[in-house]
C-alpha cells in the first residue's frame, strides 16, 4: 500500500447554519434574509447559455437555467412565504425542513434551488482535467489517485438510481464521493459541498439521451471549474479544535 502524503487537517464545524452561509456567500449571496424579500433568489448563470457546447447544449442549458432552475426557486419561495420561514435565509430553510416530512415540498424545491445554483457554479467553458494544489494533495490522499477519483465518481453517478445528485464533499476533514437521491444536498447532513454534477435526466437527455456516464465523464474531463471547488475547500470553516 502506498505512503499517502499528510494533509493538514481541515475539520469543520457541522451542520452549523452560520457556516452554510459563509459558504454560500461565496456565490450566491443568498444569507441576507429578513424584509420582505424572496429567500431564495435565481443566481445569474456565470457564463452564456451556449458557452458549454458541444458538452453541454444551449437546449439543455436553456431549459436547465430557465425552467427547471427557475420552477425550484419560484416554488421555494411561494412556499416560504410567511410562517415561520420569515427572515430566514435559504440554508437555514433547507436545515429546518430536512427530514421532515410533513415539509417535503419545501425541502425539495428549497434544496433544488440551492443544488442548481451550485452546480451552475460548478461548470466552466475550457474547465475539467485534474485539479492542483492542495485539492489535489486531498484527492490522491483521498482516493490514490485522480484517476480513481474520477473512477470512483463515476461509478457512484451510474449507481445512483433514478433523479439524484452526484458530490465530491468534505467530512471530517477528508474528501468522500457522495450520491443524494431526488433534492437531498449535503447541507442537510452536515457536509461541505465542494463539486456536484446533477444527475437527473434533464440535465442531460436532450444531448446523451440514457448515457448518464457518458455525460458525467464529459463533465469531469471538460466543464468543472476546479477553481470554484478549491475556493469552497479553502473557505470550509475550520475546527474549533
Ligand atoms: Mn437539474
Amino acid at each position: 500500500m502506498a505512503t499517502l502524503p499528510v494533509i493538514s487537517p481541515r475539520l469543520f464545524v457541522r451542520s452549523s447554519v452560520l457556516a452554510a452561509c459563509a459558504i454560500a456567500a461565496l456565490f450566491l449571496l443568498q444569507c441576507s434574509g429578513g424584509g420582505d424579500s424572496p429567500i431564495f433568489v435565481k443566481a445569474p448563470l456565470p457564463y452564456a447559455e451556449d458557452a458549454l457546447a458541444p458538452f453541454i447544449s444551449a437546449d439543455t442549458m436553456g431549459f436547465h437555467y430557465d425552467k427547471h432552475y427557475a420552477g425550484y426557486v419560484d416554488r421555494a419561495n411561494d412556499l416560504t412565504k410567511s410562517g415561520s420561514y420569515a427572515g430566514k435565509s435559504a440554508e437555514a430553510v433547507i436545515q429546518m425542513t430536512a427530514g421532515d416530512a410533513s415539509k417535503a415540498a419545501v425541502f425539495n424545491n428549497a434544496a433544488q434551488a440551492w443544488n442548481h445554483a451550485f452546480f451552475f457554479q460548478c461548470l466552466k467553458p475550457n474547465g475539467g482535467g485534474a485539479p492542483g494544489g492542495l485539492l489535489a494533495e486531498m484527492i490522491d490522499a483521498a482516493f490514490g489517485s485522480f484517476a480513481n477519483f474520477k473512477k470512483v465518481f463515476l461509478t457512484a453517478a451510474k449507481d445512483q438510481f433514478g433523479s439524484g445528485w452526484v458530490w465530491l464533499v468534505l467530512d471530517d476533514g477528508k474528501l468522500m464521493v457522495i450520491t443524494g437521491a431526488n433534492a437531498d444536498t449535503p447541507l442537510a447532513h452536515g457536509q461541505i459541498p465542494l463539486l456536484t454534477v446533477d444527475v437527473w435526466e434533464h440535465a442531460y437527455y436532450l444531448d446523451y439521451q440514457n448515457r448518464r456516464i457518458d455525460f458525467v465523464s464529459t463533465v469531469l474531463d471538460n466543464l468543472v471549474n476546479w477553481d470554484f471547488v478549491a475556493l469552497q475547500l479553502e473557505n470550509a470553516p475550520p475546527s474549533h479544535t
